[in-house]
C-alpha cells in the first residue's frame, strides 16, 4: 500500500486512479484531484516530515 501524500490516504498501488512520477519515486493518489494538487507544488507535501 502506498499514501497519498495529498491527503493522507492509504492508497492499493494496483487500484490507484492517478499516479505521478516525481525526482524517480512514484506517487499514488486516491483522485485525479489530488495529483493535480501535488503536479502544482510537490515540495509542499514532500517538505512537510
Ligand atoms: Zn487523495
Amino acid at each position: 500500500m502506498a499514501k497519498d501524500p495529498v491527503c493522507g490516504m492509504t492508497v492499493d498501488e494496483k487500484q490507484a486512479v492517478a499516479t505521478y512520477v516525481y525526482k524517480g519515486a512514484t506517487y499514488y493518489f486516491c483522485h485525479p484531484g489530488c495529483k493535480a494538487q501535488f503536479k502544482k507544488s510537490p515540495e509542499q507535501y514532500l517538505g512537510k516530515k
